[in-house]
């Protein structure tokens, strides 16, 4: 049911999840289109999980408070990689924990998850979360700012906390499972 395409200059998991007669859009790199009423939804602001919005049609485009991280990615980008992003679209719905997002029979919960940028959010469903750039399989994601690392290891413990056989879907690289990861991963064991 979930589809993964790898999208955008720095191989974005985006992650399709088509509905009746929606489509979820998670973390789009690259404009993609479909024939259904589409909702966008980012797991935060950098630009390779956003910067395929501003050229999609879409119904609605949600993502957290987290534009500032947008703008620093986004310098990151033209001064790393030479490529010149263009502004996003303001999102139609701003996220916060605990918010649902429901298409159709697909119901998401927001896991508010600072660390990797202040606005991160992870994405609850039935068995599975959307890890964005929170936790990949055996490691995390990058924590830019010494006084986001003690705001990094509270998110990670809320992951830990899920059941084991929850399905990881992260940002970049393979799925894995929390089971695993509680075993694998050295930032799930104290390590930060
Ligand atoms: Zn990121």
């Amino acid at each position: 049911m979930v589809k993964r395409i790898i999208t955008g200059p720095l191989h974005t998991n985006t992650y399709v999840i088509e509905g009746v007669d929606k489509v979820i859009v998670i973390d789009p790199a690259e404009p993609l289109f479909f024939d259904k009423e589409t909702i966008i939804v980012s797991t935060h602001g950098h630009f390779d999980h956003v910067m395929g919005v501003t050229d999609m049609r879409y119904k609605e485009f949600l993502m957290s408070d987290d534009y500032e991280a947008f703008e620093t990615s986004r310098g990151w980008a033209l001064e790393n990689l030479g490529i010149n992003v263009k502004d996003i679209p303001k999102p139609t719905r701003v996220l916060n924990e605990g918010d649902e997002i429901s298409v159709n029979e697909v119901k998401l919960k927001v896991i508010s998850t600072p660390g990797h940028t202040k606005g991160s959010i992870c994405l609850l469903g039935e068995g599975y979360v959307f890890t964005g750039d929170t936790l990949f399989a055996g490691t995390i994601g990058k924590v830019w700012e010494s006084e986001m690392v003690e705001k990094m290891a509270h998110s990670l413990w809320k992951l830990k906390s899920l059941p084991d056989n929850t399905m990881i879907y992260p940002g970049h690289g393979g799925p894995s499972t929390i089971g695993m990861e509680k075993q694998q991963n050295p930032y799930l064991n104290g390590e930060l």
